[in-house]
């Protein structure tokens, strides 16, 4: 069973990750020993088997450290022992071939185990034209970590399908891969918003530097701008947006447009790509309101449920909870969204980056993606503070592109439009960047703390 390891925690909780897995073997690159010696003594693992990289990429010291020390073992040389002996072992459909953890943005992280049945038709559907589209064509390079949800399925279907896998490695700076998905004519790649965001800067800054001749992009991990979509498409980019998490293996729904939806302007396409999507085939969607089902009619929110072959139906060695699954058998996503009546899904947010504002709701996405459409505001994230009256009001945390200038009543005039008034952020703050989750997402949470004292208790 492959469990892949987020080597971006803090030791003690890959130590923890581990130990709840209750992991055997460990297969890792040379640059990673050191980390992996920080806490290797808190785990059970058995044996340690070695990727050397490359010697150009490695410095001496970091040679030194996966050469010297006497009980690990090359993983190589332990393939070869099984030259000629290996028989594959049976095995069920039923049978698990892999799990992950959730990366804890929501507290201890979980661990979700994978059937080879549903990784074998997660994959099928993945393939298909109007999910992913990947076939032997192809040459797919995911800019994702292995770790994060199955690499969100890429590895699998490029080897299905017989596509070239091209990885990036540790260089994940914009002009880096833009150089790789040039020399490698890589005709499509996966990441979260936050590199596309980083991509099409770079893009704007050298419009000539890198010709991408209709690379296909899935956006997903979190919402994608329109601004973005419509950005990347300037410069031969085509954006394929995503939802799924951890628990649904992860594809769980992608936005294409209709072939009937012909007549739909520049805004309206883009607002439609900028859409969750509607369901993959196999998983059902509803939207679960206190008092019930919630109508699909594109504006009546509700958490979003799902199930299906390839989503979780318990989490490893935790009990059942009902906060998680639902008696009757769905999926809680802990995400808020609508869905219209074409199916497209629309989340608003995550239940715990809602902003509750005298009763109503205050879609933090919605404000970060017009914000986003500014021409000066390279990020923004907008979280909830608290608030005496009205429990809690938004703030927008922004960062500007370089060489522009911009102030919060200029933002506030944008937004203004768009937005009911008590809508908009009481306040708009300017940093220098956003911090990032380990798989690169927004981090919210350190923003709430960092500005909780800006509210009023
Ligand atoms: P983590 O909880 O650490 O972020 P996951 O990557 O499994 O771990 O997160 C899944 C969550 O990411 C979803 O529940 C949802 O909130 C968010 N998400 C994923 N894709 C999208 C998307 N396309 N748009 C908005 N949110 C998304």
């Amino acid at each position: 069973m492959l469990h892949t390891l987020n080597l971006r925690l803090a030791p003690d909780d890959i130590a923890y990750i581990v130990n709840h897995a209750a992991d055997r073997f460990l297969i890792v690159d040379d640059v990673l020993l050191p980390l992996f010696e920080r806490f290797r003594h808190q785990t059970k693992i058995e044996r340690v088997f070695v990727v050397p990289l490359t010697r150009a990429d490695r410095s001496a010291e970091q040679a030194h450290s996966a050469d010297g020390v006497g009980d690990y073992e090359d993983y190589e040389a332990f393939l070869r022992t099984a030259e000629g002996r290996f028989r594959p072992p049976e095995i069920r459909e039923e049978d698990p071939a892999g799990m992950c953890y959730t990366s804890g943005t929501t507290g201890r992280p979980k661990g979700v185990v994978y059937s080879h049945r549903a990784l074998v038709i997660h994959t099928l559907v993945q393939a298909m034209p109007d999910a992913l589209n990947i076939s032997h064509r192809d040459t797919t390079t995911p800019v994702v970590p292995m770790f994060h949800a199955n690499g969100w399925g890429i590895p699998y279907v490029s080897t299905l399908v017989g596509a070239k896998q091209v990885f990036p490695g540790p260089h994940l700076d914009p002009e880096s891969l833009l150089d790789l998905f040039v020399e490698e004519r890589v005709t499509f790649t996966a990441g979260v918003p936050t590199i596309w965001l980083g991509i099409a800067q770079a893009l704007a800054r050298s419009p000539e530097r890198w010709p991408l001749h209709n690379i296909r992009m899935g956006v997903g991990g979190a919402a994608v701008p329109p601004d973005l979509i419509r950005t990347l498409e300037q410069f031969g980019c085509q954006v394929m947006h995503a939802w799924g998490m951890t628990e649904t293996s992860p594809l769980g729904s992608v936005s294409v447009p209709k072939r009937y939806m012909t007549d739909l302007s520049d805004g309206e396409l883009h607002r439609l790509k900028a859409t969750q999507g509607v369901a993959a085939p196999f998983v059902e969607m509803r939207l679960m309101r206190e008092e019930g089902l919630a109508p699909w009619d594109g504006v009546t929110m509700g958490e979003v449920q799902v199930r299906g072959p390839w989503i979780a139906g318990a989490y490893h060695n935790l009990p059942a909870s009902s906060d998680h699954f639902t008696s009757d058998g769905w999926l809680r996503t802990g995400d808020i969204g609508t869905i219209d009546e074409e199916g497209y899904l629309r989340i608003t947010d995550r239940m715990k980056d809602l902003i509750k504002s005298g009763g109503e709701w205050i879609s933090s996405i919605d404000l970060e993606n017009a914000l986003m459409g500014h021409p000066a505001v390279a990020e923004a994230a907008v979280i909830a503070i608290p608030d005496p009256k009205w429990q809690e009001r938004p703030l927008a945390v922004v960062v500007v592109k370089p060489g522009h200038s911009v102030t919060p009543e200029e933002l506030l005039g944008h937004l203004a439009p768009h937005f009911p008034k008590w809508y908009l952020p009481d306040h708009v703050v300017f940093v220098e960047e956003i911090p990032r989750t380990s798989t690169g997402k927004f981090m919210k949470s350190a923003l709430r703390e960092r500005f909780r004292g800006m509210g009023r208790p």
